[in-house]
């Protein structure tokens, strides 16, 4: 399994970023995981989007499903052109319904709907959604094949249970939305740099990947706060990395 980064900044992408967005390949599907705002700009340094198989969207909020919209323009013209045969199918929650409601344009996808507990076994692929503690239904991945494991912890609080998803994951991509410093008084249902990397030391994951990462932030900033609580292999997130698990 390849796990590509095209998107790592929130709330909104820094010069030439883009905001959460990954390219799950394996044998034989590419499956894009949320769709942030510039994702489909880096996205198309790989390949076309309509040969997207499927889409994963964590949850509805603006940083996750930007792009979304207009990756249905390029199914659509994808479609007209005979590019293609088929909708791209959507793994999705259907919550809030106000953003639910407005995901479809026209018929250029399918909708499966995605909560908490749900398991997917296909080609080789084994995937099980666990909510996370965020403000909307939010659902973090545990994706296995037998080449390992991957974690995609999606937004997440610090209520989040993590122990109970998966122990020592290959890779585990978190969010470490702020440096420890600039923890924000009130809870805000996303971790820091610091408690990103206190996870993945209690699930003993290989490697941490930290993600959402707010864009002003300087990446060696990220990965020093990281060193000092996580032992194990640390990636700071850029457009472009890529990690293979296997
Ligand atoms: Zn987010």
């Amino acid at each position: 399994m390849k796990w590509t980064v095209l998107g790592c900044h929130s709330p909104y992408p820094g010069p030439g970023g883009a905001t959460a967005g990954y390219l799950l390949q394996t044998a034989n599907k590419n499956i894009l995981v949320d769709c942030g705002s510039g994702v489909l700009a880096h996205l198309g340094k790989i390949m076309r989007p309509d040969q997207l198989d499927e889409v994963w969207l964590s949850h509805l909020h603006h940083d996750h499903i930007a792009d979304f919209f207009v990756l249905q323009y390029a199914i659509l013209t994808a479609l007209r052109l005979k590019r293609r045969s088929r909708p791209l199918l959507v793994r999705t929650p259907l919550a809030p319904h106000e953003w639910a409601d407005r995901l479809t344009y026209h018929d250029t996808i399918a909708i499966r709907e995605v909560k908490d507990g749900d398991h997917l076994k296909q080609d080789g692929l084994s995937v099980r959604w666990y909510r996370t503690d965020h403000g909307v239904p939010c659902y973090a991945m545990v994706i296995a094949s037998e080449e390992g494991t991957i974690l995609y912890g999606a937004d997440a609080g610090l209520s989040t249970d993590w122990e109970g998803m998966i122990q020592r994951p290959d890779l585990f991509i978190c969010e470490g939305t702020y440096l420890h410093r600039d923890k924000p008084s009130a809870p805000m249902a996303h971790h820091s740099v610091r408690e990103a990397a206190e996870a993945a030391a209690l699930i003993g994951a290989r490697t941490l990947m930290i993600t959402h990462w707010f864009p002003e932030l300087d990446p060696q900033e990220i990965e020093a706060e990281a060193e000092a609580f996580f032992q194990g292999n640390i990636r700071v997130a850029q457009s472009g990395l890529a990690v293979e698990v296997i």
